[in-house]
């Protein structure tokens, strides 16, 4: 009898062993059911211990080995292990995590039949009943419909025949008997590929001259410069080697774009999208399809890059910036620097693609540890859009709007162009209040307020998600005369229906797009010039290319500018550099209206100057200077109870546990977090810096078995987070 360790998903940093009647070293890999407590519980064999290794006690038979798929690779258990021991939590967890929902419960993932989408048509048999005398029945229609007609796919001649009640079980007996069959459908034209500009050929020469090693390119490209473009080419040369790509992307809402792209340039090469948005069976098909090898192009979020490849050329994570490829509960993985050290253990390129690359990426571009390309000028357009600041001190603004934007809008409608107003602001006005006695639309479960709801009259904590209906009166005074303070999407919609009543506004922001149809449907009455003026979150901000639009506004970016977090800058450039770079994508000139009080801002500054390096390099001077980072390493503990000292009193236990401290790693105090109370828990965390990563990890899995050992009430819940892009 052998035994095997198993992984499984439970918040404790070990494994589990279990007996197997016939396990070998070939199920290493392989998903498990083992009996676990009075329950049952599916995960992953890690390793087989030999005999004497295995954990005392008497142990328990595993249930089932799912061994009709191939085990996981053993680089992809490395990848499991490092992301477990990097990011401090435990392995079950991290498998859990990236396995697809089937094989999460260890199932078997039924494959779809590769011809399910062909065309049907008449075989020679089929013919010849139809040329012998028989029975008029809807059968019979069909094959004449098909000897008609010509081959026809199996949703069409449902529809056709949706009038016979069995027409769907009369096409399955067709088929059946051999009267009729799928037929590969004619190969897609090779489409036409652009030519490449200097730039983007100098870029797939460097990158493709890297293939089969590791090497991590920063491509920093300005926006519409063509890095798509490099990508499709990159991916051909890696398809003509026979080996398989993951492109990673921030957003659910891009992949169907690129997707499209993809398919549309490669249409005999199976591709593959991986996103949280995907239905349980879709996923987990697309999994095992990359599993098997099947796949070439793996496009997908995040979770992605827990992909299984054993063919694997190539990694690009496009907008490596994007702060969504940071896992924001359970573990807390960076997709992208999962990308980077995937690919050096695997000995393949990774590209991050981007035209504001983040500020890690650009040090160690800096310091020569990644290597630099940069696409500098547009493919289409013939320039970058004007930016230009309007100097809001001195104007008296409409609902937020100053005239020289509304004047632009006014001129872009005048002429058919389409115009963007960027405000990352959902809702109508971020607080109502009562203008007899101060009452403010606070959550009752959080530290901030509720947002009024124009649309369904609504106030809404975008914090917990607890709503309620705007109250008739005061609810501490009875006055009626509430009033919505500040602004958002939907105040700025209203205002410019009004001003502009001949105009199609179009709110794009989550409310608007709740679902991936909604969203759709959206871009495309964009894409077909059937809104004139779009008012927007960061929603439309990325990856979006609509060629009428030629100016875009921005409005209450100031915000941040001033904003706690160190990393605010950096968000905020990068954001309006994005949206900025919606404009005149094409063969319009673009133009951008940034509405600000500070137009000397060193951040503008740069921004009109289209000059992220610029930008870059003084964000890192200060970084360096405070010893931020990239030049320290972060990590947080964070506990949240229903009293915030209860909180803080685990964080200090938890800081004395750690005694003696190691000078290399800096302790800070533990304070409540800046939303200090989040759906009635309390929060507070505690921050701890290093210069150097390597001591803040061995800190950390030091510190790690004594936190999991310490006491603690049991609604108190904790997580560590390495680095958090969050403070
Ligand atoms: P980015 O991702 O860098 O913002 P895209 O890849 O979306 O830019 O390219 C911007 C536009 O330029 C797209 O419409 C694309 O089809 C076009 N384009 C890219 N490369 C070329 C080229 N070499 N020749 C002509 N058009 C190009
Ligand atoms: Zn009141
Ligand atoms: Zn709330």
């Amino acid at each position: 009898m052998a035994i095997v360790r198993v992984a499984l998903p439970v918040p404790l940093p070990r494994a589990f062993d279990y007996l197997a009647q016939d396990a070998s070293p070939a199920d290493l890999g392989r998903c498990v059911r083992v009996p676990f407590g009075n329950g049952e519980k599916t995960g992953v064999i890690v390793e087989l211990p030999h005999d004497g290794q295995a954990h005392p006690g008497a142990l328990r038979e595993v249930r089932a080995v799912l061994r009709e798929l191939p085990p996981l690779p053993p680089d992809w258990l490395r990848l499991a292990r490092f992301a477990s021991a990097y990011y401090q939590a435990p392995l079950g967890e991290v498998v859990a995590a990236s396995l697809p929902p089937a094989l999460r419960r260890a199932a078997l993932v039924p494959l779809r039949d590769p011809t399910a989408g062909w065309p049907l048509a008449l075989t020679e048999s089929g013919r010849a009943t139809l040329a012998a005398p028989g029975r008029a029945g809807v059968a019979r229609r069909i094959l004449q419909c098909l000897a008609d007609n010509g081959p026809r796919i199996r949703a069409a001649l449902r529809e056709q025949f949706a009038g016979s009640a069995n027409a769907g079980r009369a096409i399955g007996d067709l088929l059946a008997a051999g009267a009729i069959c799928p037929v590969a459908p004619a190969p897609a034209a090779p489409p036409d590929r652009p030519p490449l500009l200097a730039a983007q050929a100098a870029a797939v020469e460097a990158i493709a001259g890297a293939f089969g090693s590791f090497a991590a390119f920063v491509l920093h490209g300005v926006t519409g410069s063509g890095k798509t473009e490099v990508y499709l080419r990159l991916i051909d040369q890696v398809l003509a080697r026979g080996e398989q790509i993951l492109l990673l992307v921030p957003e659910i809402g891009l992949t169907p774009q690129l997707e499209g792209r993809v398919a549309q340039r490669f249409p005999d090469a199976p591709v593959v999208s991986l996103h949280s948005g995907q239905s349980d069976g879709a996923r987990s098909r697309g999994f095992v399809q990359a599993l098997t090898g099947a796949a070439d192009i793996v496009l997908g979020t995040r979770l992605a890059v827990f992909t299984p490849l054993p063919r694997l050329g190539l990694i690009v994570v496009d907008e490596e910036q994007d702060a969504s490829f940071k896992q924001q509960d359970g573990v807390r993985y960076s997709a992208r620097d999962l990308a980077v050290w995937r690919a050096h253990d695997r000995g393949v390129p990774v590209v991050l693609g981007s035209a504001t690359p983040s500020l890690e990426s650009w040090q160690a571009a800096q310091r020569g540890r990644y290597r630099l390309i940069d696409l500098p000028q547009r493919a289409l357009a013939a320039a970058m859009p004007t930016v230009r600041l309007v100097d809001t001190r001195s104007t008296k603004l409409d609902n937020g709007l100053s005239p020289a934007l509304i004047e632009g809008v006014g001129a872009r409608l005048a002429r058919g162009e389409q115009s963007l107003v960027f405000l990352n602001r959902r809702g109508y006005a971020p607080v109502l209040c009562c203008v007899a006695c101060g009452w403010v639309s606070a959550c009752t479960a959080c530290s901030a307020n509720r947002v009024y709801h124009a649309a369904d009259r609504r106030l809404r904590c975008h914090h917990c998600g607890a709503e309620a209906a705007v109250p008739q009166h005061c609810p501490t005074c009875g006055n009626q005369d509430l009033q919505p303070f500040g602004r958002g999407t939907q105040r700025l919609e209203a205002r410019l229906e009004e001003l502009f009543p001949a105009a199609r506004v179009l709110r794009v922001d989550r409310d608007a797009a709740r679902t991936p149809a909604l969203w759709a449907q959206m871009l495309e009455r964009i894409h077909n010039h059937e809104a004139d003026i779009l008012v927007g979150t960061q929603m439309l901000a990325k990856g979006h290319d609509f060629a009428r639009l030629t100016l875009v506004g921005v409005v209450g970016a100031d915000a941040s500018l001033f904003a706690a977090d160190f990393r605010a800058a950096e968000r905020l450039f990068a954001q309006l550099m994005q949206v900025g770079g919606r404009s005149g994508r094409a063969d319009l000139p673009g133009e951008v209206l940034v509405q600000t009080d500070y137009p000397h801002h060193p951040l503008y500054q740069s921004l009109q100057a289209h000059d992220y390096a610029g930008f870059a390099n003084a964000q890192l001077a200060e970084r360096r200077a405070a010893g931020f980072p990239p030049f320290a390493a972060h990590a947080i503990l964070r506990a949240e109870a229903p009293q915030l000292a209860q909180a803080l009193d685990f964080l200090r236990r938890a800081a004395s546990a750690a005694q003696p401290l190691p000078d290399t790693v800096v302790f800070y105090d533990a304070v409540p977090m800046r939303l200090a109370r989040r759906a009635n828990l309390e929060r507070a965390q505690l921050l701890l810096e290093s210069s150097s990563r390597r001591a803040l990890q061995a800190l950390l899995a030091a510190w790690l078995p004594q936190l999991y050992a310490l006491k603690a009430p049991r609604d108190l819940y904790w997580h560590v987070e390495v680095d958090p892009l969050e403070l």
